[in-house]
């Protein structure tokens, strides 16, 4: 039985991550200031004996007495971490700075959530961890993505000076119950829309493509990278290399959901990247991981989800 902190343990991967653990027979506790979180994702949770909930900015120092830290407090969706970018830069980094902290003192392992979005609008396709992307360091998506390479530079630092042991995920795209009605990210906002038969917002041409990974398969790889015996110290990708075009996704999910809805054209976003699949050869060789559900799977389990949740509202 471990003591676990994990930030952002009320956000969407996080609730995931801390029922897993508690299922493990850990403890854990859950930290998050419930800027995109929500405690409808852990409701279940509060009477197991071994979970506790701590309301706390990771921009402000923490003190506890763990063996394992999952930093993941930081908005995800592109509409959430733009509307207040200066608090989403200082999430990453002063976040990152105190949770190293807290890992130094109780000697834990700590893991960095960070992204694919390290690798920009990238050149090399699909990408592999030696790639250094391609980023804007100052547009409206930079905010985020140089906070999550500044905190993969941090956590390196901190390795090399004093041994300190880390993880670093790259997530790709992770889809699935619990992301938030409001989220903005594509696969919540297109099961809204076709539940609820209003048109689909296409942003551009629908020509860009992303790789959807089923949130059950994500948890599995984050806890496999976090007590991997190798001590594998560098970025590893973890996503579902399940490569698919925005328009094709759109009609999918009208197909499944059996939908009405028609599709309509939006202004893209500023530096939206045009291509995007994780190359997830080390973390087969490394983890013995691939994720086990398909596109199609995912889906029909997450429009499950929000049927219920748009029925009940
Ligand atoms: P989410 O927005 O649902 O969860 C983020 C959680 O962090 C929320 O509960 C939020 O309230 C909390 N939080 C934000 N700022 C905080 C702060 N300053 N202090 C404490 N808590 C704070 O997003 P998610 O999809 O669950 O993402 C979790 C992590 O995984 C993030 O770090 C994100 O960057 C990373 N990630 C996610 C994806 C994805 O596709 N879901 C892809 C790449 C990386
Ligand atoms: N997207 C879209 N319609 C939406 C939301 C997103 O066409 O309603 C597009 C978005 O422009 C991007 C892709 O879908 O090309 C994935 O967007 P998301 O915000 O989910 O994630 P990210 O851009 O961070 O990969």
């Amino acid at each position: 039985m471990k003591r676990i902190l994990i930030t952002g343990g009320a956000g969407f991967i996080g609730s995931f991550l801390c029922e897993r653990l508690l299922n493990d027979g850990n403890n854990v506790i859950c930290l998050d200031n419930f800027y995109t979180g929500s405690k409808d994702n852990i409701r279940h949770l509060i009477d197991n004996k071994r979970f506790e909930i701590v309301r706390h900015d990771v921009i402000s120092d923490y003190a506890a007495e763990v063996d394992q830290i999952y930093n993941l407090a930081c908005p995800a969706s592109p509409i959430h971490y733009q509307q207040d970018p200066i608090n989403t830069i200082k999430t990453s980094i002063l976040g990152i700075i105190n949770m190293i902290g807290l890992a130094r003192r109780c000697k834990a392992t700590i893991l960095q959530a960070s992204t694919s979005e390290v690798y920009g609008d990238p050149n090399i396709h699909p990408q592999t961890e030696s790639y250094w992307g391609n980023v804007n360091p100052i547009g409206i998506r930079s905010c985020y993505d140089e906070g999550k390479r500044c905190a993969e530079t941090i956590m390196m630092d901190y390795h090399r000076k004093i041994n300190l042991n880390i993880r670093i995920a790259r997530i790709f795209n992770t889809y699935g119950p619990r992301m938030a009605l409001n989220d903005g990210r594509v696969t919540s906002n297109f099961i809204i829309q076709a539940l609820k038969n209003e048109p689909i917002t296409i942003y551009g041409t629908g020509d860009q493509t992303r790789a959807f990974c089923y949130i059950s398969d994500m948890v599995d790889g984050l806890i496999k990278l976090m007590n991997t015996d190798k001590n594998y110290v560098y970025p590893l990708n973890l996503g579902n290399p399940q490569e698919i075009k925005i328009i094709d996704l759109a009609k999918l999910i009208i197909k499944l959901t059996n939908s009405n809805s028609e599709i309509i054209f939006m202004d893209l976003p500023q530096d939206d990247p045009v291509k995007r699949n994780p190359d997830i050869t080390l973390a087969n060789e490394l983890l013995d991981w691939k994720p086990n559900i398909n596109l199609e799977q995912g889906l029909e389990l997450t429009i499950d989800y929000f049927a219920k949740i748009i029925n009940k509202d």
